[in-house]
């Protein structure tokens, strides 16, 4: 690759959080680009396994109409097993897509830079674990003092 830098010199602002090229933001690209990589084997092992239980369960039905419908119901397990680290899996693309930005990996209420460690424990975060805390708090008063306005509050829900 050539360094394509040099035709726009010192102009990187130095307070853009994991800018492309600092450390934190090859640390946390090769941490998203891991868990992507882990999810994708993950789904296409389980999409193996569904096209395997798939095979079985026209075998089954031959035979026995009731066990096949137990293999259904594994099946749609499974199905919804894919699904959900389809999903977690384009959240990964979506926290590539951030990172490149410059927006991944900083705290939504205060702005700091979230510690890779918790980044690596929950990739999604969009807290730091400091207002994480304090919004917890906050969240459980909340619902202390819902709890004490008892019935009232039920007309607010709806
Ligand atoms: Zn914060």
């Amino acid at each position: 690759m050539k360094n394509v830098q040099s035709t726009t010199p010192s102009t990187t602002p130095s307070t853009t959080p994991a800018a492309a090229g600092s450390r934190r933001y090859n640390e946390l690209k090769q941490m998203l680009l891991n868990r992507r990589r882990e999810l994708q084997a993950q789904v296409q092992d389980k999409m193996r396994d569904v096209r395997a239980t798939g095979e079985v369960t026209k075998l089954a039905e031959v035979f026995d109409a009731g066990e096949s419908s137990e293999a259904d119901i594994q099946e749609d397990i499974e199905l919804a097993l894919i699904q959900m680290k389809s999903e977690t899996l384009s959240r990964v693309d979506d926290a590539l897509t951030r990172l490149e930005q410059g927006t991944y990996g900083n705290c939504f209420d205060c702005g700091e830079e979230i510690a890779e460690k918790r980044l690596r424990a929950l990739p999604f975060a969009v807290r730091c674990k400091d207002c994480e805390e304090a919004r917890e708090t906050a969240e459980q008063r909340e619902r202390h003092l819902a709890a004490r306005r008892g019935a009232s509050s039920l007309f607010f829900d709806m």
